[in-house]
């Protein structure tokens, strides 16, 4: 869709926006500096991934970097300097960086690719290929790439796990979470009572987002200063011992807590239209078992930015990347 072109995080169109508010600024000038510095010399090894890779992709190639990407036979790439390779240890051998996607690999070191039937798998033999400074970038990683790149002494860094990168997420996050409530729920936002579950870089811009629709929105926090800023924000904060009587009135919740925090107990309290949207990782914080037996209508709905906004989502993964690729550059980490 070319009319997102001037998207914020759209670091080329965003430059001297009259009308933009202050409050992005942050992603501006994040993007103008990305401007400044290129990635010419710099090669990146793409392997797998779905939609948001694209992104990356492009992003990598403006930047002048040597691109190549595995994985990617159902897909064809006109960009400069991209070419595509097949994973082999000559083709990590070439790598300053390498990008895996959203979740790196599985239990086994399987890598998705929504591109390519052929299977990806990251074995020993490819990681111990690769040059000493590679530095390996995915959203999360399973214990089996820690284990891999700790073995070989190799920098890996979750993207997701950054909070400039959480936070611009939760905003795609927190929009299919809308979605997925609206289309579940025979009542409005506006006028219901919402329970969020959990005040960090999700839950934050949850409840903003149902407070702008006009939700009564209480929220569950477990410190004092969170208590302090929810009340300041015009929320309803709780502390987890009274989340039992809190459910007795909830129309909606959503829960952030990646701990099992909504109980049969909880869900025991709930009106029979209550609606239970599960926004934290595997395997979430619901009794989902109790729910059903219940009757209460729950859903796990994980990787949302990649789901509803598979451009908005990679524009923020390759902007980041972008930007620690050039810090590295300049700090002479890796030879040039
Ligand atoms: P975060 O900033 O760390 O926030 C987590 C919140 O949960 C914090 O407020 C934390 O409280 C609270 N919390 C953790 N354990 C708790 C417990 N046992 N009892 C009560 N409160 C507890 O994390 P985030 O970035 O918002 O992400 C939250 C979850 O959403 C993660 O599992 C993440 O993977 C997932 N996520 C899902 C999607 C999606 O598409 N579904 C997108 C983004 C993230 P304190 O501040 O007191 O520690």
């Amino acid at each position: 869709m070319e009319s997102n072109d001037n998207h914020p995080l759209d670091f080329k169109s965003v430059g001297n926006h009259p009308s933009r508010p202050q409050g992005i600024g942050y992603v501006i000038d994040k993007g103008q500096k990305g401007c400044d510095h290129m990635l010419t010399g710099t090669r990146v090894t793409i392997i797998g991934g779905d939609a948001r890779q694209l992104e990356v992709i492009r992003r990598l190639s403006e930047m002048d970097a040597a691109v190549q990407i595995i994985g990617f036979d159902n897909w064809e790439c006109r960009l400069s300097g991209v070419r595509q390779a097949e994973l082999t240890a000559e083709a990590i051998s070439r790598s300053d960086a390498i990008l895996l996607p959203a979740v790196g690999t599985d239990d086994t070191g399987r890598i998705d690719s929504l591109f390519s039937a052929k299977p990806l798998v990251l074995t020993e033999e490819l990681i111990s290929a690769a040059p000493a400074h590679v530095h390996i970038f995915t959203g999360m990683a399973k214990p089996y790439l820690r284990k891999l790149c700790e073995l070989h002494s190799i920098r890996l860094t979750e993207l997701f796990d950054r909070d400039d990168v959480a936070i611009l997420n939760s905003i795609p996050t927190a929009e299919g979470a809308l979605m997925i409530a609206v289309q579940n729920t025979d009542f409005t936002i506006h006028g219901s009572r919402s329970l969020v579950l959990g005040f960090g870089r999700t839950g934050i811009t949850m409840a903003r987002v149902l407070q702008g629709l006009g939700s009564k929105v209480a929220v569950m926090v477990r410190k004092p200063e969170h208590y302090a800023r929810a009340y300041e924000m015009g929320f309803y904060p709780f502390y987890p011992n009274s989340l039992a009587d809190e459910a007795i009135q909830a129309d909606l919740i959503f829960n952030t807590i990646p701990s099992l925090v909504l109980t049969a107990n909880v869900i025991a309290k709930l009106p029979a239209h209550a609606f239970i949207l599960d926004l934290a990782s595997k395997p979430g914080g619901t009794d989902f078992r109790y729910a059903e037996k219940r009757g209460i209508k729950a859903m796990l709905a994980p990787g949302l930015p990649g789901i509803v906004a598979p451009r908005t989502a990679g524009k923020i993964i390759g902007e980041t990347l972008s930007q620690l690729l050039t810090e590295e550059q300049g700090n002479g980490r890796r030879p040039t």
